[in-house]
């Protein structure tokens, strides 16, 4: 046997742990600034302690937004950069890390629609504090970008963008709102199910997976439910968080291969395109698995993933696909066309997902017809 897993980051978990954030980010540097969602008013007391420089994200972040950070950072001599939001305040605290000390222009590094180039100079220190439990992006090395010039998201990745810290504080995410909670947590879901599947999959990322998908399953709905369920998002801020892990390591699959190109295009929520998108991923992968691949591993681990969602030790991989389903109604997540997704639209969106760097490493290759029905039916 032989496998690689990476991470540089140093993870801090637990109820709490916030509060030690000024004295973590003096140790990095002394002018930190600090990147928020639409909302500044979670990092209010943070910027106080530090006098620090703030920059709101509001939306999924831009090659124009990434340039603007960086400017910032370099007109007030940041030396640290902290993120505290969601994944689009993450992913853009990390792109404008790396950006602000590599030229400051992001289409120089982006891939797909920038020129690709590698990030040559170290980032600045970059400290991620999500408040959200989907995205794991404090984990991950990439950040993803919209251009609005050219009307989908592609990312900027390097090893160097690994967070320096990511520090997990399950308390910050007790006020999200019920949507947010199903939209992201389910994101977080596809982010354990799509490496766990994945032709990449390693020991470690295996037992990752495993776990947290089992934290999912036990927790989505009770924080759905009821958002002051402490125990409920303390599991899925550690499921997200293994996601992260997961992702970095294993890659994705089916569904994040739609969501790129649907993200670029439409206004809609990351975590809300995986959500909607996820039953069906799974549905075609297992049918297009039995038909042309009966004794491929994937097709087992998806029946592990039945038996970890239900409880059932007699669970089929459908079952798994009926559970996801059901989660879905539960929590009210919208099919594709709530976002503005026509039927016109779908054989477009299919071109471009056949080509998404996730689909790559999806069990098996789905043809354009079963990517058809997979969007035919999320929509
Ligand atoms: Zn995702």
């Amino acid at each position: 046997m032989r496998f690689e897993f990476a991470t540089a980051t140093r993870i801090v978990f637990g109820e709490g742990t916030a509060a030690t954030l000024p004295e973590l980010a003096r140790s990095f540097g002394a002018r930190p600034l600090v990147v928020t969602g639409a909302s500044t008013e979670r990092a209010a007391w943070l910027v106080a302690a530090f006098e620090a420089e703030t920059f709101s994200v509001s939306g999924e972040p831009t090659v124009e937004l990434v340039r603007a950070g960086a400017r910032r950072v370099n007109d007030a001599a940041c030396d640290v950069v902290l993120a505290m939001g969601g994944g689009s305040a993450i992913d853009a605290g990390k792109a404008i890390a790396a950006i602000a000390t590599n030229g400051g222009e992001p289409l120089e590094f982006l891939e797909v629609v920038g020129n690709g180039r590698a990030i040559a100079v170290q980032p600045l220190p970059f400290i991620a504090v999500p408040t959200t439990a989907g995205t794991g992006s404090e984990v991950t090395r990439n950040a993803v970008l919209g251009s609005a010039e050219h009307g989908v998201k592609a990312s900027l990745r390097s090893p160097m963008m690994l967070p320096r810290v990511a520090l997990v504080d399950p308390e910050l995410t007790y006020g999200l709102p019920p949507a947010v909670t199903a939209y992201t947590g389910l994101d977080a879901l596809t982010q354990l199910i799509e490496p766990y599947v994945s032709g990449r999959a390693n020991p470690l990322v295996d037992a990752i997976c495993v776990d947290g998908i089992r934290h999912v399953a036990g927790a989505l709905r009770r924080a759905y439910h009821n958002g002051a369920d402490q125990d409920a998002r303390c599991d899925m801020a550690l499921a997200s968080l293994f996601g992260g892990l997961a992702l970095a390591n294993a890659g994705l699959g089916v569904v994040h291969g739609f969501a790129a190109p649907l993200g670029g295009s439409w206004k809609a929520p990351h975590g809300a395109l995986c959500a909607a998108l996820l039953p069906h991923g799974m549905a075609a992968n297992v049918a297009a698995l039995r038909a042309r691949a009966p004794r491929h591993p994937a097709l087992e681990r998806y029946t592990a993933i039945a038996r970890l969602l239900t409880g059932l030790n007699e669970a089929s991989a459908e079952d798994g696909i009926d559970w996801v389903r059901a989660l879905c109604v539960d929590l009210n997540v919208p099919p594709l066309r709530a976002w503005g997704i026509t039927e016109a639209d779908l054989p477009g969106i299919v071109e471009k997902a056949a080509r998404a760097s996730s689909m790559q490493a999806n069990p098996l290759q789905l043809t354009g017809e079963e990517l058809l029905l997979v969007a035919t039916a999320a929509r």
